[in-house]
């Protein structure tokens, strides 16, 4: 095995690679190998890869697949390493696949359907999709930077899957390399197919460990009307938790978003933006719906935020400023990132028993002496919990630890799951089994086998 740091060309199956593919496509050095060992996740355990593969078209990825068969190569597939699990998390003396660079994408208006490389940024699907007044709807807070086809291996939801649903509600169609490099085309521009078994719905979400998608087919809808918002201030995240419950126990608004206290803090400290910083949560709830039906749901919103003691509430029709609220929630990430070592939980319960799971976790912050940073996909129930923690302190590394495994034992007490949409990756398996149970987990474990029958497809990732 060659020595991190060092260039890997003189590997006969790297040579072998480059022979097959160019230098161009398989890069070697340790600078460009370092670039692609971490996720967002940063797991402390991922390693320098063998080589990176960055193919331009779908030949190329089959024959990395072909050589990577043939020599028995472990691949880890990547889009952009957004991800927040450590699914793209390169593996020792394996390679990292990237799809960055096969980024076309086309529209066919007729069927309302995109169809994009898997190395397209969301971002870039919905700017060519408007062009002929469509839109597609999957918004991860990351869309300006991740990939369809991440988005595809991780079921990535959003901002506005509370009413429009998650990435696997608008794929029509995939296109597949297998382990062994066949090629397999999978759906179509059509409303209804029921012929034979849904592998597409079986590809969503399954982390890089099925297949590497090359190409996805996504449907539109007509772009979304500009909606109207409401933000409400409360001296709990437990009360803000509550009017959630209420609001969508009654009406179906385009956006409920819940920032706690710390995760306000965190943006006014990395981007000032006029948020009130004394609050306990604070809500964001958007509606897009016409004339009397948006009235009906801000006025339902209201009522709920009022019967669970909100302390303020603003409302406005003007699409500027209630993007200006958007764009505070979806800069929560990026200003925890600046607080320093964490770690990210992405648990979700039904939407009723939301209070009892931000309760809980600011009652395992308190019990830990933690920083835990709250912001959720309130209306679908989901909460990222991220522990803030100082590295260099190993009793608090040893206390975020604890409360990272106890937030998920909560989540699962409660009739919830360990992962909302970030997946398992490699940071979350430990509780996986509690999830699911022995019989599940074992025939997940038969079915990556017919896909995968040499364990090469991401291993140690997923279920
Ligand atoms: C600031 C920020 C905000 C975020 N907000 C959200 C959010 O609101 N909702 C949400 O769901 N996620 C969110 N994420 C997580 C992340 O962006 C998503 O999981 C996204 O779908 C990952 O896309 P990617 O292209 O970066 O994939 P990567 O991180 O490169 O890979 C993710 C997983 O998919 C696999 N994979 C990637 N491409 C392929 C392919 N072509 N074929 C097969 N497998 C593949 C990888 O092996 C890995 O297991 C956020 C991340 C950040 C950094």
């Amino acid at each position: 095995m060659t020595q991190a740091g060092e260039p890997t060309d003189g590997d006969a199956r790297v040579q072998d690679l480059v022979a097959r593919l160019g230098a161009d496509i398989v890069r070697t050095s340790a600078e460009q190998r370092e670039a692609y060992r971490y996720d967002w996740a940063r797991d402390p355990d991922a390693q320098l890869p063998l080589a990176v593969v960055l193919p331009r078209e779908v030949g190329q990825v089959q024959e990395t697949m072909r050589w990577a068969t043939e020599h028995g190569v472990v691949v880890v597939p990547r889009g952009a390493g957004s991800g927040l699990s450590g699914g793209a998390s390169a593996q020792p003396d394996g390679i990292v696949l990237c799809l960055e660079r096969m980024t076309t994408i086309e529209v066919d208006p007729a069927t309302r359907t995109a169809r994009a490389q898997a190395g397209a940024l969301n971002v870039d699907i919905k700017k060519v999709a408007a062009k002929d007044g469509l839109w597609y709807p999957p918004d991860p807070s990351s869309y300006e930077i991740s990939t369809i086809g991440g988005n595809v291996a991780t079921n990535a939801g959003g901002l506005c899957c509370v009413k429009y649903g998650v990435t696997v509600d608008y794929i029509m169609g995939l296109q597949v390399v297998l382990a062994d490099g066949r090629l397999i085309e999978l759906g179509g521009p059509r409303i209804k197919d029921v012929a034979g078994l849904n592998l597409i719905k079986l590809l969503v979400g399954s982390e890089g460990t099925l297949g590497i998608v090359t190409q996805v087919l996504c449907r539109l809808v007509p772009k979304l009307a500009a909606p109207a918002t409401l933000v409400a201030m409360f001296a709990t995240v437990e009360d803000a938790a509550r009017a959630v419950v209420a609001t969508c126990a009654t009406s179906r608004p385009s956006m409920v978003e819940l920032m706690d206290n710390a995760s306000i803090n965190a943006v006014e400290d990395f981007q000032p933006m006029g948020l009130d910083r004394s609050v306990g949560a604070m809500l964001l709830i958007q509606s897009d719906a016409a004339g009397e039906s948006r009235t009906l749901e801000l006025q339902a919103a209201r009522e709920a935020c009022e019967q669970a003691a909100a302390q303020e509430i603003f409302e406005t029709d003007d699409p500027a400023e209630g993007e200006m609220f958007v764009q505070a929630r979806r800069a929560v990430f990026p200003a925890v990132e600046r607080l320093g070592a964490y770690m990210l939980e992405d648990v979700g319960a039904p939407v009723p028993k939301l209070p009892e799971l931000v309760g809980g976790v600011a009652a395992i912050a308190a019990e830990h002496d933690l920083r835990i940073v709250t912001v959720a996909h309130a209306g679908d129930g989901n909460a990222h919990p991220v522990i803030v923690y100082d590295a260099t302190d190993a009793d608090e590394k040893a206390r975020a630890a604890r409360a990272f495994t106890e937030i998920m034992a909560l989540a699962l007490s409660i009739g919830g799951t360990i992962t909302g949409e970030h997946g398992i990756g490699r940071l979350k398996q430990p509780l996986l089994r509690n999830q699911l149970g022995d019989d599940v987990l074992d025939l997940q474990h038969a079915i990556r086998k017919v896909w995968d029958p040499d364990g090469l497809l991401n291993p140690g990732a997923g279920y």
